[in-house]
């Protein structure tokens, strides 16, 4: 692998102090994978306990401040990340592998994300409430939680430590962040901007490294008082267990299988454009992704046509080449997994319709197809997550066996529905037994300031974002006084 004049040189940021790891470690771009994209500091055991310390020895000065100043804090990490957006962008599209347009997107998200807590941050209230004894006054406020340990994945990895980092610190929490090992540069890029905010030494702190010993390290401490997870279903299985053990607050946001339901009244074209944005764009690398099309049958064979003419249209390639449609796979070990699982649809019987090919291209990249199946509600191919472009068509009698079909899943992230028909679309809102529904649109694409989360095996705790985010990361007290 090359370096370059564009290869990142990142450390950790430790009570205020960028510092060099215990080890070192390389990311690559997934575009082309002679690329170093970042040289980055490993920590061990014992460097992540020094990040800890650093939060928790700066967590009284923190949670006292006033709102104002955090609020200005927030501020000013939203607008250097938003004057930023394109060359964030870039980084993050070398380094994760989604299109540039698309990466830099999610840099402005992430920026608004912040100057929505900033909003948050001052509008942050309590209650007062007539007691049932004379003469008692009850209020109800919300504190700071104490020190957060935020883990975060790779395939957003600048909006989702954004949305766990902007609320922690609004709401007077110190930080231990730790980006996933794909990604260190997009965390690393978030930390230099933080630490120009002004912030007391080892209110905001970074370490990078291994999950089994950064992460759990973060996990295990006790000096740790709450814990937010975006991973996947094992990790975040893990990670549930051993907070629990210790009585550690803990969120959990995991995996998915979400069903997009078309009825024969829908408007097809855009019930085509939903699934093909929602299944495939970010290189189906989203735990939105629309990875269950559920279709009516009287048109089944029309929107199977459809889907395949316009999977066939699209560009795969380079992340950063103009016009390319889906970026590469993440890494080798996801590319593996993707073509395993074409292997293992094909093996239990599952018919193919399109593509699922590696694909070549000018620089050496993790590139492969969008794949389509026809599939039984059994299939492996139709129940687990793959988290890569392929997608599954199942056939369904009528609308009652859609829903069925819909919410026969252990997950329950998000679903969509494409219908004309009011009384489908509200019945669908109202039994879609998932965290965030919705009706034509794609699963894929939410909105940054209303709560996201789901239910079942795909997340645990309270939401993130929006104004919901204020449940995990606060404290609630009741307190009563006699005049
Ligand atoms: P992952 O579980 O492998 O890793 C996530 C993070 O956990 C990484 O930072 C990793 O280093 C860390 N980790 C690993 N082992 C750990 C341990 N023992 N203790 C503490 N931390 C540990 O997930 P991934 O491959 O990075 O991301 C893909 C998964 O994320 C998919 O399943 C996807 O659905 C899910 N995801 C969910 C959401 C959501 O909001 N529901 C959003 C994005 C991604």
């Amino acid at each position: 692998m090359k370096r370059s004049d564009l290869t990142q040189h990142a450390r950790h940021y430790i009570n205020g102090r960028w510092e060099t790891g215990v080890t070192a470690g390389l990311s690559g771009n997934p575009s082309d994978t002679s690329e170093v994209v970042a040289e980055y500091a490993r920590a061990d055991r014992s460097q992540t306990e020094l990040a800890i310390r650093a939060a928790a020895d700066a967590f009284p000065q923190w949670s006292q401040t006033t709102p104002q100043r955090r609020a200005d804090v927030l501020d000013q990490i939203g607008s250097e990340i938003l004057a930023r957006k394109d060359e964030l962008g870039l980084l993050l599209a070398r380094e994760e592998g989604k299109t540039l347009p698309e990466a830099i997107g999610e840099a402005a998200r992430a920026g608004h994300i912040f100057k929505f807590f900033a909003g948050e941050a001052l509008r942050a209230g309590g209650e007062t409430l007539p007691s049932v004894r004379p003469g008692v006054q009850v209020d109800i406020t919300r504190e700071p939680v104490g020190v957060v340990g935020l883990i975060a994945p790779w395939n957003f990895p600048l909006a989702i430590p954004a949305w766990k980092i902007a609320p922690a610190l609004a709401y007077g929490n110190s930080v231990v962040f730790k980006p996933a090992e794909l990604v260190p540069a997009c965390g690393w890029a978030l930390a230099d901007i933080i630490s120009r905010a002004a912030l007391p030494a080892g209110t905001f702190n970074l370490v990078m490294g291994s999950g089994r010993e950064v992460g759990q390290t973060i996990v295990d401490s006790p000096l740790v008082d709450a814990l937010s997870f975006t991973g996947s279903v094992a990790t975040g299985e893990r990670i549930l267990h051993s907070a629990a053990a210790r009585r550690a607050k803990v969120q959990l946001e995991m995996g998915g299988k979400n069903p997009l339901v078309v009825l024969e009244d829908a408007d097809l074209d855009r019930a085509v454009d939903c699934a093909v944005q929602g299944a495939y764009f970010s290189t189906g690398q989203r735990c939105t992704a629309s990875s269950r099309l559920i279709v009516q049958a009287s048109v089944h064979d029309a929107f199977v046509v459809r889907v395949r003419h316009r999977l066939a249209a699209l560009r795969v390639g380079h992340a950063l080449e103009h016009g390319v449609d889906i970026g590469p796979v993440v890494d080798r070990g996801q590319l593996e997994q993707n073509l395993a699982w074409l292997k293992i649809a094909r093996d239990e019987g599952a018919e193919h319709v399109f593509g699922g090919e590696t694909v070549q291209r000018a620089t050496a990249g993790y590139f492969m197809s969008p794949a389509l199946f026809i599939a039984k509600p059994s299939h492996r191919v139709a129940r687990e997550e793959i988290f890569g472009p392929i997608a599954c068509v199942l056939r369904a009698d009528d609308y009652e066996h859609a829903l069925a079909l819909a919410n026969d899943t252990p997950f329950g992230l998000c679903a969509g529905i494409c219908t004309t028909s009011l009384k489908h679309a509200t019945h669908f809102r109202r039994h879609a037994k998932v965290g965030m529904t919705m009706v034509n649109l794609p699963t894929a694409g939410v909105d940054f300031h209303v709560p996201f989360g789901g239910r079942k095996g795909s997340s645990y705790g309270p939401r993130e974002q929006g104004r919901y985010a204020a449940e995990f990361y606060t404290s609630v007290k009741t307190g009563y006084m006699m005049a």
